[in-house]
């Protein structure tokens, strides 16, 4: 019954449904207090309540047949444009409405550029570590999966690596900064060397390479980092943003895709990817929180409470002897495991009742992601566990 090319997600499924299960148990068993669950990328941090007022603001205020109705299937024309303008306010862009569709999160964004551009058997590069469904939306359209692998120093994108895997197959490069699941933000320079790069091999090939930009973290940065826009660097870039994070609405569902002017047929393809949207079945993004994205457009969460577990748990662990790259974004730590095997590291933290993920889910073995999207009470109780986790080690502390 089942489509062959289902059967792996289905094998990969029962483990994280395995993990899942792991959690709920060894909560029952110990109590949930006892169980550090750093495993789920889901915000703890409420929405702000600007979004919970406009909602009724929308309901309240606006014709309940346009609220609730069909649209473009690129979404309503003044929220796109309302978005537009809030991105050349912020990064002088020059986009209007024409250049915005609106999407179903950022995995529905990726997924609609993707079937707009990808024809089988074509390339797609990712730099490990990468966000794990990658491999997956890639294999809807029959494109295949080239990873570059990690600079472990910096977790910047290799670039001499990326000058390696581009093939005359090369369609597309995705990038995701702020980085899951390393926090890392892509410096600017970084992102003018990937331009140069996928430029020149664009003209050696005689071929179009689309930078896909993954942006649900955008918002997410801490010390004043700045993010720094992409689209400026590469003609061809397709930006993919999400309010999942920025205003913790992952359940919401509403991102959008950016197709700027300077990409090549910019208009062709954004006809493509409307058309995408509507026969993958999404047909428009949800039509009520579009309105109320419309509403509160420069929003964003309180990301102290963020930065706050960060403090605590980035100074905590490396006072322990452990080792990191220091986040800068993101609600990710990529903790070094003190043994090779991650898989094994994992078991160890979760006999300690302490729930990672290992870097293998992430094409970077030795190294475990740790989500910091908790109370900041549950990192202070987890910390003698992962002492205990130390001690194991023979690792020695430092002062933070
Ligand atoms: N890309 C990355 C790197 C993510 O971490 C996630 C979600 O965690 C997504 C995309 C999907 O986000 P959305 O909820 O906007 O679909």
């Amino acid at each position: 019954m089942i489509a062959k090319k289902m059967m792996p997600l289905l094998e990969n499924n029962s483990a994280i449904r395995a993990m899942f299960e792991e959690g709920k148990r060894l909560a029952k068993e110990y109590g949930q207090e006892n169980v550090y669950d750093f495993s789920l990328g889901n915000p703890n941090v409420p929405a702000p309540e600007a979004v919970n007022q406009a909602i009724l603001d929308v309901i309240g205020e606006e014709d309940s047949v346009f609220v609730h109705g069909y649209m473009s299937n690129a979404g309503f024309e003044d929220v796109r444009e309302t978005i537009a303008q809030s991105l050349n306010r912020r990064f002088g862009t020059k986009f209007n409405q024409n250049n915005i569709l609106m999407t179903v999160g950022a995995a529905s964004g990726m997924n609609v550029i993707l079937k707009t551009i990808l024809d089988p058997g074509d390339e797609v590069i990712v730099f490990a570590p990468y966000f794990m469904e990658y491999g997956s939306y890639v294999r809807n359209y029959d494109g295949v999966l080239v990873t570059v692998a990690p600079d472990t120093s910096s977790f910047q994108p290799d670039l001499k690596g990326l000058e390696r895997a581009v093939t005359p197959k090369t369609k597309a490069v995705i990038i995701n900064t702020p980085n899951n699941p390393t926090g890392v933000i892509y410096s600017e320079n970084t992102l003018r060397e990937i331009g140069r790069i996928l430029s020149e091999k664009e003209k050696e090939l005689g071929i179009s390479i689309v930078l896909i930009s993954d942006e649900p973290y955008r918002e997410l940065a801490y010390d004043g980092a700045q993010v720094p826009y992409v689209t400026p660097f590469y003609h061809n870039t397709a930006v993919c943003y999400s309010y999942s994070k920025s205003l913790s609405l992952p359940g919401e569902r509403i991102g959008y895709l950016v197709i700027p002017d300077e990409m090549e047929e910019s208009s062709r393809v954004m006809a493509a990817a409307v058309i995408a949207n509507r026969v993958l079945g999404c047909v428009n993004a949800p039509s009520l929180i579009q309105r109320v994205i419309k509403r509160c457009v420069d929003e964003k969460v309180n990301i102290e409470a963020y930065d706050r577990n960060r403090k605590l748990l980035c100074d905590s662990l490396v006072s322990m002897g452990f080792q990191c790259v220091r986040p800068e974004g993101a609600f990710y730590l990529f903790l070094k495991c003190p043994e090779a095997d991650d898989k094994h590291f994992s078991e160890v933290c979760k006999e300690h009742r302490i729930l990672v993920v290992p870097g293998t889910s992430f094409a970077c073995p030795g190294y475990v992601r740790i989500s910091y999207c908790v109370s900041y009470e549950q990192i202070q109780r987890s910390l003698p566990a992962f002492e205990k986790v130390a001690a194991r080690y023979g690792l020695s502390g430092k002062e933070a």
